[in-house]
């Protein structure tokens, strides 16, 4: 079998089952693998580490399948994989109240690259990684018997693919092709969302616990929904009890969709307003309005994709708490977020301290939030943590 030989010292990170190889961990290759073919990884020594997906043209050079060398990688082996990654998700799945939820998350559940979500009848996936996109036919067709449903889509057009060497790739795997909009209930909230066109794979899966924590908090309260795309927070703020919300997005069409989505849940448009606007601009000119909300989410776009855009990032996560903060009622809360990975909750919580210190405001922490459980961390692979969120209340 193809191998690849770490440098010296290089295996600390697989003894502690970090799932990545870099390429500046290896010593040299033996063999000729082609990109997503597996590799044995042996440590300088010579002594087996595992089994990898090798992937020539990412930095991520080779990425872990399994760190027992005597697994084969097979069907059967993804199988197995998959079976367990559902399995451990059947407290949600039998949730009547909850038809949406993600089933795979790459890393986590130890298949590299792999996204699959569920969308009441239909699964979407991204594959974004060279190791799972050679094993594609076999993923499918698993799939389909461990998870019956209509259809099974692919939304793999992520920029992720680039750093592989592989084109975006989108459309019908198998099945009955996905109606324009889909519907999902989240605890009898219904949403509608497109599988074609809609974010990611559709719909921000990660939010579900923080919107059932905006929900609760919302009663009696005015809201300003920042970056609303289809209306997510605001529809679980109205049913909440919230007095009336405000969704502000710079993209039309998703401000489009959240008003059917009002409208799926019988909310009349005397309780909220859309309004297509820049945020950044937006809040500057609340300000100046001398207008007031005792709600505002924020949950605004990836500013930062790497380290090195994180300064910038910084900033902008800053500008938009500030002026938030100053938009708050005494008692007000404010409810933002990092989807940044570049950005972890310390230095999420000091730009939210400066900005609510140089809005004049004080404030307090009463909930630190992350993404929901079915986008679980894996315990050697912190990398996976993603989002991050405060709930603060100002004075
Ligand atoms: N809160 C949403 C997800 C937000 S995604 C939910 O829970 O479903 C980010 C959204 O921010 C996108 O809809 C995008 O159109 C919008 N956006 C990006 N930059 C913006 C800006 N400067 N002003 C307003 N909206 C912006």
């Amino acid at each position: 079998m193809h191998t690849l030989h770490l440098n010296k010292g290089r295996e600390s990170s697989l003894l502690r089952r970090h799932p990545w190889v870099f390429s500046g961990a290896i010593a040299r290759v033996s063999g000729s693998p082609e990109a997503g073919e597996t590799v044995r990884i042996v440590d300088a020594g010579g002594q087996a580490l595992g089994l990898a997906a090798y992937s020539p043209s990412s930095q991520i050079r080779a990425r872990m399948w399994s760190f027992a060398a005597s697994d084969t990688i097979d069907s059967a082996f993804l199988r197995a994989r998959l079976q367990r990654a559902i399995a451990r998700r059947s407290a949600l799945l039998n949730d009547p109240r909850r038809t949406a939820c993600r089933l795979v998350y790459a890393e986590s559940d130890e298949i590299p690259g792999l996204v699959v979500d569920r969308y009441g009848d239909y699964l979407v996936c991204q594959f974004m990684f060279t190791g799972v996109e050679v094993w594609k036919a076999e993923i499918v067709q698993h799939l389909r018997e461990l998870f019956p449903c209509r259809g099974i889509y692919e939304r793999s057009d992520a920029a992720a693919r680039k750093h592989e060497g592989l084109p975006p790739s989108q459309g019908l795997l198998w099945g009955e092709a996905p109606p324009a909009i889909v519907e999902i209930n989240e605890q009898g909230r219904l949403y509608g969302l497109s599988i074609e066109h809609g974010h990611k794979t559709g719909f921000y899966l990660d939010q579900y616990d923080n919107r059932e924590m905006v929900r609760r908090l919302c009663q009696g309260r005015r809201v300003l929904n920042c970056f609303a795309y289809t209306g997510g927070f605001g529809i679980a703020a109205l049913a909440g009890g919230a007095e009336h919300v405000l969704n502000v997005d710079s993209s039309a069409p998703s401000l489009e969709l959240a008003a059917a989505n009002f409208a799926r849940n019988g909310f009349s448009p005397a309780q909220y307003d859309n309004l297509t606007a820049n945020v950044f601009d937006l809040l500057r000119e609340f300000r100046h309005q001398q207008r007031r909300f005792d709600l505002i989410v924020l949950d605004p776009p990836k500013f930062a994709e790497t380290k090195v855009q994180f300064k910038k990032a910084a900033r902008a996560y800053k500008d938009i708490a500030l002026q938030a903060s100053a938009l708050l009622e005494p008692g007000g809360l404010l409810v933002n977020f990092s989807c940044s990975g570049a950005i972890d909750m310390p230095l999420f919580q000091k730009i939210t301290a400066d900005a609510v210190l140089d809005a004049g405001r004080h404030g307090q922490i009463l909930h630190y939030l992350h993404q929901a459980e079915d986008h679980p961390v894996g315990l050697p692979f912190p990398e996976s943590l993603y989002l991050k969120g405060l709930v603060s209340t100002l004075d």
